[in-house]
């Protein structure tokens, strides 16, 4: 472990301790995006006191930004990204005023403490660490985008985070850790679809024969979407959402259903996509007809041998430098790491702080964490050079 970079974080725990605070005290939720707009301002002031030559990005009028920046833009070496988000699933004052608080047990709960304000502080004091000893191998980049917790125009964000990562060695998304220190090397993709079947109406009792049930035809499609399972590749799909029918007496000529799928890798994907294309282009029951749509697969990405290779080099340089191993863990959840893995650059998640429950009121982060985690990450930045992704 760098001794010089120790004892400035060490000489620096109260100021880390502050920002901490002061982020997660400046409270913002995509619900309430007026609130994003200071934290973006507080962030790009942070960032450019640390050196990072950092811009406010929109990628659309009225939707909440981006920060971004780089330090050492000149420097030799070939870039490496820190990224992440600053909005949380949490309305201001869900739980208060001012909520950041530490308890005698060294836990610090509040909303987004772990998901994921902790993890940009380690990021902001890494760059000061490695300024405070002359760093100057690669330039660093920093990208926090505001609407990763369910934003309804999230593509073009996604396309800029790709493009902030790309050319980079290697991309560190500083989402919740777990608390067990174990890294995340992939997350599972998601797609939804919505499916609407149409029948003929008809009475029941007078014209049975007449009718087509648009429900019928639903329920054999219901059963083969369930069917297009794969529980050793990790693909489970859901048919999640069913409407139909007015009445008992009257023979639906309508159903609505919504599914959704989530896969470990993109091949998965285009089976279960090619798969859905042959079962809705044609019907069990004559006189039906079906018409679907597809969302974008998103949030996920592979556990590719790169990312893996990044997963390893960083256990190393833990055991190398005295630091606790990491272990790696393949989430079901989505995430920004994968607008940065679909840069083509190795990626790994979850690098910020580490903790338990988020998205819930017992969401805490173990304060310990967040400076070994400046150590660590400073660390790694210091050995990049030793990495080879292949
Ligand atoms: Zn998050």
């Amino acid at each position: 472990m760098d001794q010089r970079i120790a004892e400035f974080v060490k000489a620096h725990q109260d100021d880390i301790i502050n920002d901490w605070r002061d982020l997660v005290n400046l409270e913002g939720s995509l619900r309430e995006p007026q609130y994003l707009y200071p934290e973006a301002e507080w962030l790009k002031a942070k960032f450019t006191e640390a050196g990072v030559k950092c811009e406010i990005i929109s990628t659309a009028d009225n939707y909440p930004p981006l920060v971004c920046g780089t330090i050492g833009e000149d420097r030799p070496g070939v870039p490496v990204i820190f990224a992440g988000h600053f909005d949380t699933v949490f309305n201001k004052g869900t739980y208060g005023d001012n909520p950041f608080r530490i308890d005698e047990d060294g836990k610090a709960p509040g909303p987004g403490v772990l998901d994921m304000k902790g993890g940009i502080v380690i990021a902001l004091w890494t760059i000061k660490a490695l300024e405070s000893i002359g760093y100057n191998d690669r330039p660093i980049r920093v990208c926090w985008c505001s609407d990763e917790e369910g934003g309804t125009d999230h593509g073009p964000v996604s396309k800029l985070i790709t493009e902030w990562t790309s050319g980079c060695v290697a991309g560190f998304n500083m989402e919740t850790s777990p608390v067990d220190w174990r890294l995340c090397v992939g997350r599972k993709y998601i797609f939804s679809g919505k499916a609407v079947f149409h029948g003929i109406s008809a009475h029941s009792g007078n014209n049975y024969e007449a009718g087509r049930n648009a429900i019928v035809e639903a329920a054999y499609k219901v059963i083969a979407i369930q069917n297009m399972n794969n529980m050793e590749l990790g693909t489970h799909m859901n048919p999640a959402i069913i409407a139909g029918g007015r009445m008992p007496n009257s023979i639906p000529d309508e159903c609505t259903l919504t599914f959704s799928g989530r896969f470990k890798t993109k091949a998965e994907i285009e089976r279960v996509r090619s798969e859905l294309k042959e079962l809705f282009s044609k019907t069990e029951i004559d006189g039906c007809s079906i018409e679907y749509t597809l969302s974008d697969p998103a949030g996920g990405f592979e556990a590719s041998d790169k990312n893996m290779a990044l997963w390893s080099f960083v256990n190393d340089v833990c055991k190398a430098e005295g630091f606790h191993e990491v272990g790696h863990v393949f989430l079901g959840g989505g995430s920004d790491a994968s607008g940065m893995a679909e840069s083509g650059v190795p990626v790994l998640c979850s690098c910020g702080v580490r903790g338990e429950w988020n998205h819930t009121d017992r969401e805490y982060a173990v304060v310990d964490s967040m400076f070994e985690r400046v150590n660590m990450w400073s660390n790694v930045v210091m050995h990049l050079d030793e990495f080879k992704a292949d």
